[in-house]
């Protein structure tokens, strides 16, 4: 991890990061974009899984491809019966890299599922239990040690397989970002996710009062990219767990279908409003 990353954690724990009034304007907006598409798509329902190991395994096959393609892959894992730490352990490489082809790059990805589950038996006696135990910094820098495993790969892991507070960067949160005047898209990974993770802690606090309250979860209406419920989506999570996981899954939702690499359809997107020169 660079030094800003660990600068960046380090300050993020202790609550001493100042701002400047600057960064305060960001930050407010990109509370209002959780609120606006909150308000209009409800809950997305991520990760689309049954286990934290098909998050893993979705998490490893989603680099580079579309997810219908990793879709694919599942299902042939699921078909063979082995989509599970067991089944990725005694595959061979060549049978593991046939069943995940539909994903792209199948050579390198089957290498990288395999070196997962080596480095799992290795230290965590092949446990996701006893890997999601240790404290978050922890197994974020261990991952990020992987082969294949960047930021935005080890993030996805955390969140939606271990449900552990880190938000997730993605293409299209940096394409949203550098359209809206917020941040250059080639900003830091680590500056863009403590940016979001400051902005969210009054939607954090409100989603606690809510649970503590027993309010109901909206029901999603037009869905971004709003998955049917799954176990994986369903299961147990702090309010800050579940912020993280919607504002990631919201922002997609915009990426998928307004906020597109070209030809942008921003007279019908939520985030309009906030687009820099609209009145
Ligand atoms: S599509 Fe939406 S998010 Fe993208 S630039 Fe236009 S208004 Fe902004």
């Amino acid at each position: 991890m660079n030094s800003l990353a660990k600068r960046l954690l380090l300050d993020s724990k202790q609550g001493i990061l100042i701002l400047s009034p600057a960064q305060e304007e960001k930050r407010n907006q990109l509370l209002q974009y959780y609120s606006a598409l909150y308000r209009v798509w409800g809950p997305q329902h991520w990760w689309p899984a049954q286990s934290r190991f098909e998050v893993i395994v979705g998490a490893y096959l989603t680099q580079n491809t579309a997810w219908t393609n990793v879709e694919l892959a599942l299902a042939n894992l699921r078909e063979a019966d082995l989509l599970s730490v067991e089944g990725i352990r005694k595959v061979s490489l060549g049978k593991l890299q046939s069943l995940i082809r539909p994903s792209g790059y199948f050579r390198q990805k089957a290498v990288r599922l395999k070196t997962f589950v080596a480095f799992l038996d290795e230290k965590y006696g092949g446990l996701l239990d006893r890997l999601f135990a240790q404290p978050t910094l922890q197994i974020r820098e261990e991952l990020l040690n992987l082969s294949g495993v960047g930021p935005e790969t080890a993030d996805s892991i955390l969140l939606y397989a271990g449900n552990h507070p880190v938000f997730v960067v993605d293409a299209y949160t940096r394409r949203i970002l550098d359209r809206h005047c917020i941040l250059p898209g080639k900003a830091d990974y680590e500056e863009i996710r403590e940016l979001f993770q400051r902005a969210l802690e009054p939607a954090i606090r409100q989603q606690e009062f809510m649970l503590a309250n027993g309010a109901p979860m909206l029901e999603a209406g037009f869905r971004g990219t709003a998955h049917p419920p799954s176990v994986m989506s369903t299961s147990a999570r702090t309010a800050l767990v579940q912020v993280y996981n919607e504002m990631h899954g919201l922002i997609v939702g915009v990426g998928k279908n307004y906020c597109k690499k070209s030809q942008p359809k921003c007279d019908d997107c939520p985030l309009q409003r906030f687009l820099p020169g609209v009145k």
